[in-house]
């Protein structure tokens, strides 16, 4: 399971390693950043190489790659900032719904633009009211003949007001049944009639931005539905696993970079005549930061095998999105803690991977959320609940 070794997987490390590194630099990251800037040009780049399509079957036009390539890709992504591969996990995850859940129409419809980089898809769960317990959400879609009339709120989307993107909405359709039971999955373009966003200015997620997003009786086209009323949490369970697995690869990523630049400053920077690596307490400290990192990474790669391998597991997914994101904010703090004075300057990058960091057991589903994910699976064989409904 653990790819190294294999030397095509390692060959496609590589060349995504050559794009993130060489030719976009770590520069083009650093000032998207500083600038609030989403990042256009990656995007571009990875739509003229077809990586927006990598997991996508060669029938619609992608590349048909496993979710074990896909996550050396994302790593790779979030070398210098998890956040700046989040529309590759948004747009990808929500195209694959579109090709398990969709229609013939909807697939030929969405996926082509997609990967010719025309269009970006983000996911509208969370909601100001509701947050973790998304089951509950309230923005109502009222049926008025062949379209919906949407109204409520979501928060904290991660790039949802970027030209040309679709919200993949959960929206409650049938207030009568049971919670999960009445909702659906709607594709809504985040500039149609009725809907307004504003972007936020949160610590993280700086460069790909996130935004609340108001529907005011916005009217969506039922063929814009995936799947059949009532089926969205049965597709948001099944989104998630893949989303949960994309992220943890973007933060393993950006991990990977914080214990590269801790270990780097480690063995050049004296102090009281020996370089400071040579102190056991940097030393152990980098020790278990290296074994931190790896122990994420290899759980990162278990659940992506597990889905190559047909296996929806939401516990392996919770538990690399649980590790990755834990790791993401211990390695990074470490980081700074090695680093000294110079790693609080505003411009440091690591600073920036400790702020941005600091969303990873946040977004995507908190940490408590996935423990319970993972509780759960452990107690249900045993005639037990984690409490949550
Ligand atoms: C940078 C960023 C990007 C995001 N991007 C997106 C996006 O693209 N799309 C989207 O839909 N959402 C997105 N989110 C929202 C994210 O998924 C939510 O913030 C998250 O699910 C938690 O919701 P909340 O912030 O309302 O916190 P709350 O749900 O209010 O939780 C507050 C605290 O209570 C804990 N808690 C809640 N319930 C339980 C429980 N049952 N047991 C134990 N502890 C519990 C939580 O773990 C947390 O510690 C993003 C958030 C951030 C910060």
């Amino acid at each position: 399971m653990y790819v190294s070794g294999d030397e095509a997987l390692e060959e496609w490390r590589e060349t995504v390693n050559t794009l993130i590194e060489a030719e976009m630099g770590i520069d083009y990251f650093r000032d998207r950043y500083r600038n609030r800037e989403y990042p256009h040009e990656l995007y571009d780049e990875l739509s003229d190489r077809g990586w927006l399509g990598a997991t996508i079957p060669e029938e619609y036009g992608g590349e048909g790659r496993t979710q074990l390539e896909q996550v050396i890709l994302l790593e790779a992504l979030g070398t210098y900032g998890y956040d700046f591969g989040i529309p590759v996990v948004t747009s990808t995850t929500v195209a694959e719904n579109i090709i398990e859940f969709g229609t013939e129409t909807q697939r030929e419809r969405f996926v082509p633009k997609l990967l010719d980089g025309e269009l970006r898809f983000s996911v509208g769960v969370t909601e100001p009211e509701t947050g973790s317990d998304a089951a509950s959400l309230q923005t109502e879609a009222v049926r008025d003949g062949d379209r919906y009339l949407v109204t409520g709120e979501k928060t904290y989307q991660s790039g949802a007001h970027a030209p040309d993107t679709l919200i993949s909405a959960y929206v409650r359709t049938d207030s009568e049944a049971p919670k999960r039971e009445g909702i659906s999955a709607l594709l809504i373009p985040n500039d149609a009639d009725g809907v307004e966003t504003n972007e936020l200015s949160l610590i993280a997620r700086k460069s790909v931005g996130t935004a609340r997003i108001r529907f005011d009786e916005a009217s969506v086209p039922v063929e814009n539905r995936i799947g059949d009323g009532g089926e969205g949490w049965r597709i948001l369970s099944d989104h998630l696993i893949r989303e949960h697995v994309g992220l943890a690869a973007l933060m393993v990523g950006n991990a990977r970079t914080a214990l590269e630049r801790a270990a780097d400053e480690a063995a050049s920077r004296e102090r009281f005549g020996s370089p400071i690596g040579h102190y056991q307490a940097i030393s152990h400290r980098l020790a278990d930061m290296r074994t931190e990192v790896d122990a994420a990474r290899l759980l990162v790669y278990r659940a992506a095998s597990a889905l190559d391998n047909g296996e929806q597991s939401r516990r392996l997914a919770a538990e690399a999105k649980l590790k990755a994101g834990e790791v993401l904010q211990s390695v990074t703090r470490d980081g700074m803690q090695i680093l000294g004075g110079e790693s609080l300057y505003s411009e440091s990058d690591m600073g920036r991977y400790w702020r941005e960091g600091a969303s990873s057991t946040i977004a995507g589903g908190t940490s408590e959320i996935q423990r319970s994910v993972i509780a759960r699976d452990l107690l249900s064989g045993r005639g037990s609940g984690d409490g949550n409904k």
